[in-house]
């Protein structure tokens, strides 16, 4: 089945790539482009209808995977795309970049470490100055090793783990808030991993439901601001993270395969609800959390 045939009417089990995956490994946080197979982050079939005309987009780890998606969409929708990533992974973000120019929008690349409080708050001085302002923080970034028994767990994982995926939207969200004007909106990503955590992922699943009360207690703050937070919970999706350590090699054959829809899903299943969750139309929604799992279900 074709990616370019998205919008037609077809069965979801049969959609995409159906079947496991080969085992495969690099260092992280990879690249996107030396996967086999190449995700789909919607390059070839997104189409936009101006949704988000005018906007300014912060995308974290919007080189790849779900934050690609994200990136691809806005542009498409009519926003302006800044994307953060980490220098290792210029290529993956340069290809994005190419799509959101030839989508006819503003790109911007702002690579650094997310873990490091200061570039937190520089990230967010160079996206307002090279943008012209902030209306959509898509904070996507996110690390994930999975280890077997937790007295391998090193503090160094462990203190990284919750830099990157907890503490960076606390100093991101200081940074930034004073400058999102009312109708901005802030979607952070969780998953399926905060509701059914897997024994390989203690660390990650932790910081997963961190982000899950972060975004609820800050989205009731910041209500009084007409700014609204959301979270995306996506279940197992095909990305550099799976490949790169997030899951044990053994596992990537079955990657997916134990959802109820009987595979893994593709970055490009996560546009629509980014782009929904950044724009208007989803005005009476906030401090809630979105599942895309396959029908894994978050409970
Ligand atoms: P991905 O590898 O494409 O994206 C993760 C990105 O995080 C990388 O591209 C990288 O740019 C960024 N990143 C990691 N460490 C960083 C650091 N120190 N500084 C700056 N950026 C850093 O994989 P993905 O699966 O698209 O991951 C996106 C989000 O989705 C993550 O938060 C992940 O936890 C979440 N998620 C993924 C799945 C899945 O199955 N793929 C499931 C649930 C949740
Ligand atoms: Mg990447």
């Amino acid at each position: 089945m074709s990616a370019k045939d998205i919008n037609r009417m077809q069965d979801p089990r049969q959609e995409f790539h159906r079947e496991g995956y080969e085992k495969q490994q690099q260092e992280a946080p990879g690249l996107q482009s030396e996967m086999k197979p190449v995700p789909d982050a919607g390059e070839e079939s997104y189409q936009g209808c101006g949704k988000l005309r005018g906007r300014k987009a912060l995308v974290t780890g919007g080189d790849s995977g779900i934050g690609r998606a994200a990136a691809i969409a806005y542009a498409r929708e009519g926003a302006d795309v800044a994307l953060n990533y980490l220098p290792e992974e210029q290529s993956d973000a340069e290809e994005v970049a190419e799509l959101v120019r030839k989508a006819g929008r503003n790109a911007v690349l702002l690579p650094g470490d997310l873990s490091d409080e200061s570039f937190c708050k520089q990230l967010i001085r160079d996206a307002l100055e090279k943008l012209g302002g902030l209306d959509i923080l898509a904070l996507v970034a996110g690390k994930q090793v999975a280890v077997e028994d937790i007295q391998d767990i090193t503090t160094e994982q462990l203190t990284k783990t919750f830099e990157v995926n907890v503490f960076s939207l606390f100093w991101i969200a200081k940074a930034a808030l004073p400058h999102l004007k009312p109708g901005a909106s802030i979607i952070t990503c969780s998953s399926i991993q905060a509701y059914q955590p897997g024994k390989n992922l203690i660390d990650y699943a932790s910081t997963k439901a961190a982000i899950i009360a972060f975004s609820r207690a800050l989205a009731k703050q910041v209500a009084s601001k007409g700014i609204r937070v959301n979270v995306v919970a996506p279940g197992p999706v095909w990305t550099p993270l799976q490949v790169t350590g997030g899951q044990l090699q053994e596992d990537l054959p079955e990657f997916g395969q134990k959802t109820p829809l009987k595979r893994a899903g593709q970055p490009v299943e996560l546009s629509g609800l980014y782009v929904f969750l950044a724009s208007q139309e989803s005005s009476f929604i906030t401090a809630e959390v979105f599942g895309v799992t396959g029908g894994m279900h978050l409970s």
